[in-house]
């Protein structure tokens, strides 16, 4: 039995080299051909002297040359650090010098980003360097640069390279920073093979399927549900470098051969508006799937009445790849993340006491199997924290599980209140404010109070005519119990949101406290 995906993809390629399996923009990859280019690339490294458990980063746009390195830095021995394409100097000097990596592949823009964190990066020797689609580098680079055809053609594409065992280190995926810094969640070889096989099983997905992805594969949801799955299941996958509403509409209404797409809720919310807008609707596909944030009871209703399908929403983090789905067949809930994937576990404990609690009643998510990671890159501390002594991994997400077995999500153990003793949530508080006309967008956080431990504060985007703080402090006391009503009510142009569209509570937090002082 394959120890990996790749190695599960290589014998398949092998078997049957004439499949598609990737097209992007005008290019097509059969599998013998992709299969090729990654053979390839690995022996490239491997010549240029890579050895195994060493660091490759991935600074790259979605391409074909992102699915080639990727599978070549695995089939070269190598640990692949995947990297946000939107990060900048100072989050690209933490991970890569974090992560120690020793090569990057990167594109020409990405090249001259990373230039002047050359006395940050000891361990970076060289780049490779994808010179379209942003031309050639304006200035020298303070590394060694090969393009990315040019190392392919230093390899052999029919070598035959020791392949990965279970137990070795594959992707250093960093989280997205939404709650603190992003640390490196080191994933094993069979971590992604346990995980593919159970989305694949729940969601039926077969060689006879086609992926529309516009997702970013640095992340989780594109590279380790969107490609894994198609590479998994033999099935093939159209890849687009990003996502624009009209291209994915006319898509799906032009290519019958589409059957699958995934994208986060505000892919969903533009998709919505686009389809209006242009009163175009979409062909119904086999199964479209949300995750990465929430999505609200009313997208996942104007997806129905668009789409004309029930959208099938999953939750999943870096950690631990996937944990829980609504079922393909039967009930998919709105406001709920379904059940655990076969073969995986979950459960809620009391946030204090560490005890699973019973149905219905509110803690921390706590989830355990073959898919949950090795461990935080070079953090021990983090590491032991986040587990207990039978394995359960933390989570850090609140929530509950009904009466019928389908988790819902309430918010982050970490953004929990605890005002005068009293627990606040803020995704309800979140939730009322949202429904007052005046309120565009808004995020609930506690800051520390002298009295109460914390106070309740409410981050608003106003929308005109824009309410008093005092009115929408006594619409929430109308609604809820009254120690969840906001103390303190800030008006902002925008809330600060990662590349995946989550609000960044602690960059709001120290913000607001700096304004205090
Ligand atoms: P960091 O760990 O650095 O603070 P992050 O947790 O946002 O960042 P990711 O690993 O990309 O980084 O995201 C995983 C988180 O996304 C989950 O822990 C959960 O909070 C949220 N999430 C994923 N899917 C869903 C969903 N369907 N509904 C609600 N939240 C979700
Ligand atoms: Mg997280």
């Amino acid at each position: 039995m394959a120890t990996s995906l790749l190695e599960l993809f290589l014998t398949r390629a092998r078997q049957a080299p004439g499949r598609p399996v990737l097209d992007f923009e005008r290019q097509r990859f059969s599998a013998g051909q992709l299969a090729g280019q990654v053979t390839a690339f690995a022996s490239a490294l491997q010549r240029r002297g890579l050895t195994s458990g060493e660091r490759v980063a991935l600074f790259l746009e979605n391409s074909p040359a992102f699915v080639i390195a990727y599978l070549g830095t695995q089939y070269a021995g190598g640990v692949v650090v995947l990297v946000n394409t939107q990060y900048r100097q100072v989050e690209l000097g933490h991970i890569l010098s974090d992560a120690g990596a020793r090569v990057c592949v990167t594109g020409a823009a990405g090249a001259a980003e990373l230039a002047p964190l050359k006395a940050q990066l000891p361990a970076l020797e060289w780049l490779v360097t994808e010179t379209p689609p942003d031309g050639p580098p304006d200035a020298p680079l303070p590394w060694p640069a090969v393009d990315f055809d040019a190392l392919l053609a230093e390899g052999d594409a029919h070598a035959s390279l020791p392949l990965p065992r279970g137990e070795q280190l594959a992707v250093l995926g960093y989280t997205s920073g939404t709650t603190g810094r992003s640390k490196g969640a080191m994933l094993l070889h069979r971590n992604l093979l346990a995980n593919v096989r159970a989305v694949t099983e729940a969601w039926r997905w077969t060689e006879n399927d086609r992926l529309l992805l516009t997702l970013p594969l640095f992340h989780t949801h594109g590279l380790m549900v969107g490609l894994h799955g198609t590479l998994y299941s033999g099935g093939s996958v159209d890849l687009r470098r990003r996502f624009a509403a009209p291209e994915v509409l006319s898509a799906l209404q032009e290519d019958a051969s589409l059957t699958l797409f995934f994208g986060v809720p505000t892919m969903y919310g533009r998709l919505v508006e686009e389809a209006r807008r242009t009163g175009l609707r979409p062909r119904p596909l086999r199964l479209l799937v949300s995750g990465s944030a929430p999505l609200s009871p009313q997208l996942f209703r104007d997806v129905e009445e668009t789409f004309g399908q029930r959208i099938l929403e999953r939750y999943g983090m870096t950690e631990t790849l996937m944990n829980t789905t609504n079922p393909y067949e039967g009930e998919r809930r709105p406001g709920t993340v379904g059940m655990p994937y076969p073969g995986q576990e979950a459960r809620v404990v009391d946030v204090r006491t560490r005890q699973p609690l019973p149905d219905g009643e509110t803690g921390e998510i706590e989830v355990r199997g073959p898919h949950v990671f090795a461990g935080y890159w070079q953090r021990p501390d983090a590491t032991a924290e986040s587990f207990d002594a039978e394995g359960w991994f933390r989570t850090g997400d609140l929530g509950l599980r009904d009466g019928d077995g389908y988790f819902h999500i309430t918010g982050r153990a970490r953004e929990l209140i605890i005002s005068g003793g009293f627990n606040v949530y803020p995704r309800e508080v979140e939730e009322v404010l949202a429904t007052h006309p005046g309120v565009a967008e808004v995020a609930v956080l506690g800051l520390p109070d002298p009295d109460f431990g914390e106070q309740v504060v409410a981050v608003i985007v106003p929308r005109a005519p824009a309410p008093a703080a005092q009115a929408l402090a006594d619409f929430c006391k109308d609604r809820l119990a009254s120690f969840k009503k906001p103390r303190r009510v800030e008006f902002v142009d925008a809330l600060p949101r990662n590349a995946l569209g989550k609000v960044q509570k602690h960059l709001l937090r120290e913000r607001l406290q700096t304004n205090v002082a």
